[in-house]
């Protein structure tokens, strides 16, 4: 008897009672703009894998990383488009939390302070990369490649380990913003007739992203799903910059 009452619950969470809580948290915790929805609603929720879990509470962090570094280069430099690409690594720290409430894990990002990490591999790359982009503004824009072929390196292994639609989303999303912030620093350092070899990737696939054209959301037909859902919109920052850069960045 009290194992048959026991059973129930589990096999009604089996049937997709944990589906529709998953939904109604994420509505609550993960619902603050309207493009959420687009991503959450309707996927099926189960559970992440360890791998999984790993790579979003990773990801998590390197997105602060992105934008504490580019910060700390604006402050250094003023070249608007440190600023410009720091706001959008802010909506990929954003999208990311949005999957950890989602999933329910234990978010990494505890002190939102510059340089503060709990993974201490990014407390020691922000040293580095700090230290590497305050000895000029060429060097700044190379830690900007440098942090871009990263990001968009661990998130192609990210990718290739998730089979969630949900977290495939929003990796797919913040690897387009990655390769458009790619662009960017390329572009400057170009102008600058600076030459970058690089690390995470290939050369041939850094010189192929470098030279393709700015990438625009692919979610942008109709209504809310404008490609703001927090990881896309980075597309317009580069462009933008790119216009304003005008005498000086080309
Ligand atoms: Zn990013
Ligand atoms: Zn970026």
């Amino acid at each position: 008897m009290k194992a048959k009452l026991f059973l129930i619950p589990v096999a009604a969470l089996a049937a997709g009672l944990l589906v529709t809580s998953a939904n109604a948290q994420g509505r609550n915790g993960v619902g603050r703009t309207p493009c959420d929805g687009c991503i959450f609603d309707g996927t099926e929720m189960t559970p992440l894998s360890d791998q999984e879990q790993q790579d979003v509470l990773f990801m998590r962090e390197e997105e602060k990383l992105a934008r504490d570094v580019y910060r700390a280069m604006f402050d250094l430099w003023e070249v608007p488009t440190f600023s410009k690409i720091s706001d959008s690594e802010q909506r990929h720290l954003d999208a990311m939390g949005r999957l950890i409430v989602r999933y329910d894990l234990v978010d990494p990002v505890v002190d939102d302070t510059a340089g503060v990490f709990t993974n201490p591999v990014f407390v020691q790359r922000y040293d580095e990369l700090v230290a590497a982009g305050s000895v000029s503004m060429i060097e700044a824009l190379k830690v900007g490649a440098l942090i871009e072929e990263l990001d968009i390196s661990d998130l192609r292994v990210a990718l290739a380990q998730t089979d969630h639609a949900d977290l495939e989303h929003v990796f797919g999303n913040l690897m387009r913003g990655s390769r458009n912030h790619l662009r960017a620093f390329a572009s400057l350092l170009a102008a600058e007739s600076e030459t970058y070899e690089a690390i995470y990737l290939t050369q041939d696939e850094f010189d192929e992203i470098a030279s393709s054209p700015f990438e625009r959301g692919s979610r942008r037909r109709g209504g809310q799903c404008s490609g703001k859902n927090g990881a896309g919109g980075d597309p317009m920052v580069p462009d933008r910059s790119k216009n304003r850069r005008g005498p000086r960045g080309r």
